[in-house]
């Protein structure tokens, strides 16, 4: 029998299972010209707040504005510094400079990989406005921590919700702890568009308001610009695209837990392989499966050669990019990020995978490991 190949992410898989709902939302927009603003944001921006459980949505062109329209809306300033995990994506750390802000790196958890609540406590100082905790690869960072600490040193707390979607922590869904939670729409995302969108959520109407404003040229009405803004819209196709997918996510949720939960079963107590390590008062919602191996370049090669597609999540944590070199960052400055930025792999992970394609990324685990002890 000829093996599957198994991509890392199948959206047209996902597109078929709902074609139907989604042309017909498509046209709709088409036949109504609702390309910017009209009824479809207004519905997904209701629709998103309700079900992440927060008042109110405010939608923009994607997460890296999110985080940027949030940061403006809590009024950063030139020395503010803002504490944010060393493993992330660029968008955590580079909205903080862009907001006129100075990122400080944090060290993340060497086992949930989410930001570490002792580290923040070490990178304090008179200075320090805010903590973005991004709850990566879909665990809820440590939030009763986060909080704790937000509240004693009378810091806000920005959620970056891009890679969590729904995700709980002691069954409260990430972006209603704190000031706002930002997510993206990015079309990988676990709610993800067709092209680029992104939300703030938050339950304080004054940011609300501030921050729709700036992301519409600083005014909610035409020609009434009350500040300066930028033009960071969710177009209306996009609305009605993750309008319709989005009563879908919960049960997207559960097949990507599902898959979690099989190469769990089947890749536990392997020697030399890590698997993702779930803290019991969170919810992880698995938009990155990533597993950990001292030989990960290797295991990369030999599952390519089989033609199952991983990634590296990523390969260079924050404060040794290029970008932040004028830090100075040593690799032992950072040493759990280090660590894993050097051995991370993500598996495929999506709602769509078959179980035959599955089992034969277990067995191909399996024959790596098996090879190399
Ligand atoms: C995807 C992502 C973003 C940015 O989202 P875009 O929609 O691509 O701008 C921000 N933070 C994290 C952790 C992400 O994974």
């Amino acid at each position: 029998m000829k093996n599957p190949s198994v991509p890392f992410v199948d959206l047209h898989a996902q597109y078929q299972t709902i074609k139907v709902e989604i042309d017909q939302a498509i046209a709709d927009v088409i036949e109504n010209s609702s390309f910017i603003r009209g009824a479809q944001v207004e519905s997904f921006e209701k629709n998103f707040a309700s079900r992440v459980g927060s008042p109110h949505c405010v939608s923009c062109a994607n997460g890296t504005d999110a985080l940027y329209i949030a940061m403006i809306g809590l009024k950063l300033k030139a020395g503010d510094e803002v504490i944010v995990p060393a493993m992330s994506w660029i968008s955590t750390s580079e909205t903080v400079t862009q907001a006129g802000g100075t990122p400080v790196f944090c060290d993340v958890d060497q086992d949930t990989y989410t930001i570490d609540p002792d580290c923040i406590k070490q990178k304090l100082t008179s200075r320090t406005v805010g903590i973005i905790p991004v709850h990566i690869y879909g665990q809820p960072a440590d939030m009763a921590s986060v909080m704790k600490l937000a509240e004693e040193h009378n810091l806000w707390v920005l959620e970056d919700c891009a890679q969590a979607h729904l995700a709980t922590f002691n069954g409260r869904t990430v972006g209603t702890f704190g000031v706002a939670g930002s997510f993206s729409f990015y079309p990988g995302k676990n709610l993800g568009a067709m092209g680029d969108a992104g939300a703030v959520v938050t339950a304080h109407a004054d940011l609300a308001h501030y921050m729709t404003m700036f992301a519409r040229h600083g005014g909610v009405r035409k020609g009434d610009h009350q500040i300066e803004g930028i033009n960071s819209r969710l177009d209306g196709l996009q609305a009605a695209i993750l309008d319709v997918k989005l009563p879908h996510l919960d049960q997207w949720t559960k097949a990507r837990q599902r898959v979690a939960g099989v190469y769990h079963e089947k890749l536990k107590g392997i020697p030399g392989l890590t698997l993702p390590m779930c803290a019991p008062e969170r919810e992880h919602v698995f938009h990155l499966y990533v597993i950990r191996h001292q030989r990960r370049n290797e295991l990369a090669q030999f599952l390519s050669e089989k033609g199952i597609q991983t990634v590296i999540n990523y390969p260079v944590s924050l404060p040794f990019l290029p970008a932040y070199k004028r830090y100075g960052h040593q690799h032992a400055d950072f040493p759990n990020a280090f660590a894993l930025q050097e051995t991370c792999l993500s598996l495929p992970i999506f709602p769509e995978l078959t179980a035959e394609q599955q089992q034969y990324v277990v067995d191909s685990v399996v024959e790596f490991c098996a090879g190399t002890h």
